[in-house]
């Protein structure tokens, strides 16, 4: 890979998880990438976990897309960049003109920088005229942007990570954060050193990595969560409830409270849980009893078809004890990926507009159309990403253009995907390298920029704004995601593309955020970036890390719900019923066993840029399914074997280990091995494609199973 002229070094951001850390890189005279934690970054402040250490082995050209590519009766054959993006905007051109606006789609990714989602949401919602636009983030966290919008009127995190040094209690809900946000855990794991008592109370069926620096572990039984806060929401209300906070800057306590009755007493909500009551009592009361307290979730929460409800469900406990708005205190969702939080900024769900408007509001909608002066916006919501890969194998959507993801391996009944893309009549794929499950089924292969060679924002989960910079030269004729879809889009007609530079994209963005809440009337939405609009390219080249909203320019950071008020039209947050239900599909008959799926430490999504590094396949080198020993014993399998998980959707094969965190009737399997190996590794394949009625999102840690012995050592 050649060298940029003048890489000494360079601040950027880490592009895997959601905690945002802040890297120096810099390039060698051997061409080399050395890595370090920058101490500058409010995020991370120099740390960084095994995988952002090391980004330097996952780059260079091996393996990499490095020109535009066309399927031909099966075979890929080099191309031009006009010959490939003359297809891509003629094909989706004609299905327009043919079939309406609704049958073409993009499937887009938490991968993508802010800029590139931004163009992303315009091309499609203000130009094709249709919100057939998702993204692998509906995978991972769209059942807190749901919660969020019922809770609060807007999608809105309120903390930042300091909380979590400032607070008594930390309750981590759903998450593994030593594996799966490693950094944010050393800064937690340090404050308890330093502070003993604060206290650490971990929700998880398994118990993980997370729970060494635990007080308490709850192993909650799998999908439980909102028995297990609506019994603390009661518990709260007779024993810490904030009254003047409720009737001041909250509505439906009242009709949460009657949901949440349904949870039973607490001796009901521990056997619902299976939990000890001793156990149950003692998190009630912690929580009761301390002030400051943070309740951070992730995956464990939202991956499920009650996913909304739980997050809801944590937030009512913080809003009765009025524990929000303020230091080391409220309910923090952890974004899984690098720019979750920045695709949501700029619209990035099929059911969401930039800027945090809403697309079932003429009136903003409207509005945005004035301002990118489109033809029009798409008025009602897209398909979201598990109904969408069933329009496209149903025949309705007819052609997807796929960014940055890997749908065939991360989609749940990924078979299904697979057949859908093999009846999709134009399959397009921008992506970094060559021979993924989903680039397999591509008609058109565009390669695009990673990491180091792209230029842009992302938005990590405490709504931190940094620089991602490139410090390497396009490899091969790679481009700019952003700069690709704006040639599709002028070879289609469509005005307003004519972006030369991330910076200008970054400013439309900022300025469309000012002019948003203009046009709000009395309504002042909390995502603003209009302090940033009208930065010169050296400013945007310069910027430091900065939380929203940042209104004014050099705003200092503004402590949201500080002042009592919230995004909805009374200024009043939602209390929101939480009834308990079931899981979609329960075990049982053939299928005894419950099968969670999740991350391992060393990897990352589908391995495509982690599994590069031999330091980081030397953690944990093939699949597993980990299990209790009693259920191994019962389905004939022994540690070390090979053993085959099936469900009503398919089949993988993986190998038996006892990690001694699970509990019996449970599985576990990490997500990130693919079809690319020897036997068709997609844990997706076996995962149930049940999703959250209110927020799309696919219950990938519920799906029954059985397991047994593949006869192969
Ligand atoms: Fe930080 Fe997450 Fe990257 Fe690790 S993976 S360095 S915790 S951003």
């Amino acid at each position: 890979m050649k060298l940029s002229a003048i890489p000494t070094t360079v601040k950027t951001t880490c592009p895997y998880c959601g905690v945002g850390c802040g890297v120096n890189a810099q390039v060698g005279q051997d061409g080399a990438v050395a890595i370090a934690g920058d101490a500058a970054h409010p995020a991370s402040q120099g740390r960084l976990c095994v995988k952002g250490s090391a980004l330097g082995e996952t780059l260079g050209n091996r393996g990499r897309l490095l020109a535009p590519m066309l399927r031909e009766e099966g075979t890929l054959r080099e191309a031009s960049w006009d010959e490939a993006l003359d297809k891509v905007a003629a094909g989706f051109a004609r299905v327009i003109a043919e079939h309406g606006p609704e049958a073409v789609a993009l499937y887009v990714s938490g991968q993508l920088l802010t800029e590139d989602y931004y163009v992303a949401n315009k091309f499609m919602k203000g130009y094709v005229g249709s919100a057939n636009i998702d993204t692998n983030s509906r995978l991972c966290m769209s059942s807190a942007v749901a919660g969020h919008k019922r809770a609060f009127g807007e999608d809105i995190v309120p903390g930042c990570y300091e909380d979590f040094e400032q607070a008594d209690l930390i309750v981590l809900v759903g998450s593994n954060a030593a594996w799966c946000h490693p950094t944010l855990y050393q800064r937690i794991a340090r404050a308890k050193q330093e502070r003993p008592e604060l206290k650490i109370v971990v929700v998880d069926p398994r118990r993980t990595a997370t729970c060494d620096i635990a007080d308490l572990h709850l192993p909650v039984k799998p999908g439980t969560d909102v028995w297990l806060f609506d019994g603390l929401l009661g518990h709260l209300a007779a024993h810490a409830a904030d009254d003047s906070f409720i009737e001041g800057h909250t509505t439906g306590v009242a009709d949460a409270l009657d949901a949440a009755g349904k949870a039973g007493s607490l001796a009901e909500v521990a056997k619902a849980c299976r939990l000890d009551p001793r156990d149950l009592e003692r998190f009630y009361d912690l929580f009761s009893n301390t002030e400051r307290v943070v309740t951070a979730f992730t995956m464990g929460v939202n991956q499920s078809t009650a996913g909304a409800d739980k997050v809801n469900a944590i937030i009512n406990c913080h809003l009765i004890t009025g524990r929000i708005g303020r230091p080391g205190m409220g309910p923090f969702s952890l974004t899984g990926q690098p720019n979750a939080m920045g695709g949501r900024e700029v619209g990035g769900l099929a059911n969401m507009l930039a800027a945090h408007m809403d697309l079932d509001d003429a009136a903003q909608r409207a509005a945005l159309q004035e301002f990118w002066g489109s033809p029009h916006v798409a008025a009602k919501p897209g398909l979201k990403a598990v109904d969408l890969f069933r329009a496209i194998e149903d025949g309705k959507v007819k052609a997807v253009w796929i960014m940055a993801t890997n749908p065939l391996v991360s989609l749940p009944d990924a078979d299904q995907a697979r057949r859908a893309l093999e009846k999709c009549e134009l399959v397009v794929a921008s992506d970094i390298v060559l021979g993924t499950d989903t680039n397999e089924a591509a008609h058109v292969l565009l390669p695009a920029l990673g990491w180091g060679e792209k230029d842009g924002t992302v938005t990590n989960s405490e709504r931190c704004i940094s620089r991602q910079r490139a410090f390497l030269s396009a490899p091969g004729s790679a481009r700019a995601d952003w700069d690709i879809m704006c040639d599709v889009a002028r070879r289609m007609g469509f005005k307003g593309f004519d972006f030369q530079s991330a910076h200008e994209i970054f400013d439309e963005h900022a300025r469309l955020s000012a002019w948003k809440n203009g046009t709000d009337g009395q309504r002042r939405r909390l995502f603003d970036i209009g302090g940033l609009s009208g930065m010169t390219r050296a400013d945007y080249d310069a910027l430091d890390p900065v939380q929203w909203p940042v209104r004014t320019p050099g705003e200092r950071t503004e402590r949201l719900f500080g002042d009592g008020r919230f995004a909805h039209g009374d200024g009043r947050a939602r209390f929101v019923p939480t009834v308990p239900r079931a899981p979609a599909h329960l075990p049982g008959g053939e299928y005894p066993l419950v099968l969670n799926t999740g991350r391992v430490r060393d990897q990352w999504h589908t391995m495509t840029r982690t599994g590069r590094s031999q330091k980081l396949a030397e953690h944990i080198p093939e699949p597993y399914i980990d299990m209790h020993p009693q259920d191994a014993l019962l389905c004939g399998v022994k540690a070390g074997e090979l053993a085959r998980v099936t469900s009503d959707w398919g089949a993988v094969v993986a190998r038996v280990q006892h990690g001694g965190g699970i509990a019996r009737g449970s599985v576990f399997m990490p997500i990130h091995w693919s079809g690319q190996t020897a036997s068709d590794a997609r844990v997706g394949t076996v995962v149930n494609p049940a999703v959250d009625p209110v927020s799309g999102e696919p219950e990938f840690k519920h799906t029954p199973v059985r397991i047994e012995p593949f006869g192969v050592t």
